[in-house]
């Protein structure tokens, strides 16, 4: 089979490979769609997971059961699949310490274009299948279902760490593509008011669809003072952190009540400590949690999620700016990403 690939950092390309073996528990998917993330571009580019040779990128992807293992009772060859960036071994005890995304290890829920081969390749493998797929609503489309396989449970994720409540306020730092579904989530919560920072036209005007109220931007100053301005010198009740580096704490803490909480998605890609104000935090004292995770992934969370989009509560249109149809756009689509031209949110590949 073909696969796009990373060859070594800062290197890609087609390369031909075995398809994978399908053992008891497993699948083996083709893509209807796949979709390109920022994380592709740190792993490519930025050597983000360190060097990989030959390793099948993507793990953003919908797609159609070609075969199961003995052992898979819910799915069979046709089906069509949502299909989760993060595929737990649901039979961890991580998993059972209700910490799937960790499921063998710091982070190794994440496989695909990781510790195997991705979803940019005419096949690809899922293992508990059970556990990790689920079955794709006639009603939503091939390519809007590859937003969900990480965008809305990373987005979601953030408030779901944040510990959204009604009628809170909200700051959602970062309005890309996962930040974006964090406002979206926050809406969702019964959040009353959502202060988002960021600057592309094309990604403020989605988080106002989402249910963002005010926009701050960096350029304007720096973001804590605004957002002390705006909110006549309260703070904010949660914070999201979807973009960023590890300097952004510390505005976080400065604009966070106390008793308020910091939901980080965000993947830190430098630097060796992250900053925590020291009076600002209440001197250790001032009950301000700062919270990070990677999404826990799964079926169940897959069907919740599908479940918002299919009653219309959730809308993913706004995510996919940049469509295409067939492998041959694949690089294209890459590159896109990593270059990122201002009316770009989401760029998908649908395979006709
Ligand atoms: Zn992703």
């Amino acid at each position: 089979m073909k696969g796009y690939a990373m060859l070594r950092i800062g290197e890609s390309g087609w390369i031909e490979k075995d398809t994978p073996a399908c053992g008891p528990l497993d699948a083996i998917v083709k893509p209807l769609a796949v979709a390109i993330c920022t994380s592709d571009v740190h792993t490519l580019w930025e050597g983000a997971i360190g060097d990989r040779h030959n390793m099948i990128l993507g793990h953003e992807a919908s797609g159609e059961v070609v075969e199961v293992g003995s052992e898979v009772k819910d799915f069979k060859p046709g089906d069509r699949v949502l299909i989760p960036a993060i595929t737990p071994d649901w039979n961890s005890l991580e998993a059972q310490a209700g910490y799937s995304m960790h499921s063998g290890g710091m982070l190794a829920g994440w496989k695909f274009s990781n510790f195997k081969d991705g979803v940019f390749s005419e096949y690809f493998h899922v293992n508990d299948a059970d556990g990790n797929l689920a079955h794709m609503p006639e009603s939503i489309d091939p390519a809007d279902a590859c937003i969900l396989s990480d965008m809305v449970p990373t987005g979601f994720h953030a408030v779901e760490l944040a510990d959204v409540q009604f009628g809170d306020t909200v700051l959602v730092i970062g309005i890309g593509p996962v930040g974006l579904m964090s406002v979206a989530g926050a809406a969702l919560r019964g959040a009353s008011r959502i202060i988002a920072v960021g600057t592309r036209p094309v990604c403020v005007e989605a988080a106002k669809s989402y249910g963002a109220t005010d926009f701050i931007s960096y350029k304007n100053g720096p973001i804590d003072e605004q957002v002390m301005e705006l909110t006549g010198d309260k703070g904010v009740d949660r914070v999201c952190v979807a973009g960023g580096t590890v300097e952004t704490f510390e505005p976080a803490i400065k604009v966070l009540k106390p008793g308020g909480k910091i939901g980080n998605v965000n993947y830190l890609g430098s630097g060796d400590y992250i900053n925590i104000p020291r009076v600002e935090w209440g001197v250790g004292m001032g009950h301000k949690d700062i919270r990070g995770g990677l999404m826990p992934g799964g079926r169940l969370r897959m069907e919740k999620l599908a479940s918002l989009v299919e009653s219309g509560r959730l809308d993913l249109h706004p995510e996919v700016t940049h469509l295409f149809h067939g492998w041959e756009h694949l690089e294209e689509a890459l590159f896109l990403m990593r270059d990122k031209p201002v009316d770009l949110i989401k760029p998908v590949v649908v395979i006709d």
